[in-house]
């Protein structure tokens, strides 16, 4: 599977200031030296040379993400032009999916339109109600946000439901301490909602979660959302599902392996270019610290997109995500979670050859999933053969 997302800092500034921000209060500057917004000619420049990187690469899927700062703060008028800039460059050589996360402040009827016009998918930051959202999610005079961002969800709401419009996505950031089954009865019951994506909090291994009961709290609220999604079949809670994907039907050796590529496959890589056309790894890796600081950037004007995709740094990324940690070899649910996520399982001393910060919380997590499957008549013989198989990759 030849597919890369590239996240498109088109804004690099924001119209709030959360607390937890990496990007803003992380203690990279760096984007103060960048242009606040991409402009027409660097965007006309991104367009053609991810044209020519889809060709070289052969890409069966190029995913181009808005993103900031928040993308919105752009403007419609460039919106729209950026948009038809990258459907008629790349659209005829790749499949093209474009999409959004923004943090819905700014979202009327006119953006509606434009995501529609465009086939734009949209994910909006929303940590739950007023209550749990306001706590992090604040502007910069300090106030919450939540009543401007739930406005901008109902418009687009509204335009999804008179047909000229895209299914709103949220993409929370999990706050171990809130009751997880409120927070998703806000965005299911009370919103409407019924596509959500959740980040476990940034961290990595070296910095820990805090303290022993914080790993606990994640625990109890994994298992909430797990608990939620059985009680409400109608939502799509993204990650949760990827795991239940694992137990559906059985793929042959052969077809798997197709799916997966051979060695060296470019597959799933995320590339950031900033405002400015410079090149980066994936932010998610802010929190490894001296590592993501002294990744490479390069400006896309001394480097073609094939050859950034073959970076030492891309290798690196490639055999950290094809190694299964030492501590993690004989773990049950080794074969699902490889892990956990890449930046989780970082530290200066070994690498990312540790098991996931999470480790503790996403074993309660997996453990209480299968007792759901086993209780609803899957059986338990063949829970315990998926767990000892490759994952479903192309159900993923
Ligand atoms: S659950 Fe823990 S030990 Fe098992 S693979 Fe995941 S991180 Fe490693």
């Amino acid at each position: 599977m030849r597919k890369v997302q590239v996240i498109l800092k088109v804004a690099e500034r924001c119209n709030i200031a959360c607390d937890y921000c990496y990007y803003f209060f992380g203690g990279d500057e760096s984007y103060k030296k960048r242009p606040p917004y991409l402009t027409s000619e660097v965007a006309a420049e991104i367009a053609e040379y991810l044209r020519q990187g889809a060709i070289d690469l052969n890409l069966v899927q190029l995913d181009i993400v808005f993103h900031g700062g928040e993308p919105l703060m752009i403007g419609k008028e460039r919106f729209d032009e950026y948009c038809q800039l990258f459907r008629s460059a790349i659209g005829p050589v790749t499949d093209l999916h474009l999409s959004t996360q923004t943090n819905g402040m700014l979202i009327d009827e006119g953006w509606v339109a434009l995501f529609a016009k465009h086939g734009v998918a949209v994910g909006i930051s929303l940590d739950g109600t007023a209550e749990i959202n306001d706590k992090h999610r604040i502007d910069k005079r300090g106030r919450g946000t939540h009543a401007r961002v739930v406005k901008g969800l109902e418009a687009l709401k509204s335009g999804y439901a008179n047909g000229s419009g895209v299914e709103p996505a949220i993409l929370t950031v999990m706050n171990p301490a809130a009751d997880q089954r409120e927070v998703l009865g806000h965005f299911y019951h009370e919103l409407g909602v019924t596509s959500i994506g959740f980040l476990l909090p940034d961290t990595s291994y070296a910095r820990g979660l805090g303290d022993g009961a914080r790993a606990a709290e994640v625990g109890r609220a994994l298992n909430e959302m797990i608990e939620f999604l059985h009680k409400n079949p109608g939502v799509k809670l993204r990650e949760i599902d990827e795991f239940y994907a694992h137990f559906q039907e059985f793929k042959a050796p052969e077809q798997r392996a197709v799916a997966a590529g051979g060695p060296g496959e470019i597959r799933n890589q995320i590339v950031v270019i900033q405002s400015d056309g410079t090149l980066a790894i994936d932010d998610s890796y802010m929190p490894t610290g001296k590592w993501r600081a002294d990744a490479p950037v390069r400006s896309m004007r001394d480097i073609g997109f094939a050859d950034w995709l073959d970076q030492p740094i891309y290798h690196e990324i490639r055999a950290a995500q094809d190694t299964l940690p030492d501590e993690c070899q004989e773990c049950v649910w080794a074969k699902i979670c490889r892990g956990g996520d890449l930046e989780n399982r970082f530290s200066e001393a070994r690498g990312f050859n540790n098991p996931s910060i999470y480790c503790e919380a996403l074993q309660v997590m997996y453990a209480s999933a299968c007792v759901h499957l086993v209780k609803h008549g899957y059986p338990k013989e063949r829970v315990l053969a998926k767990l000892a198989s490759e994952p479903n990759l192309s159900a993923a």
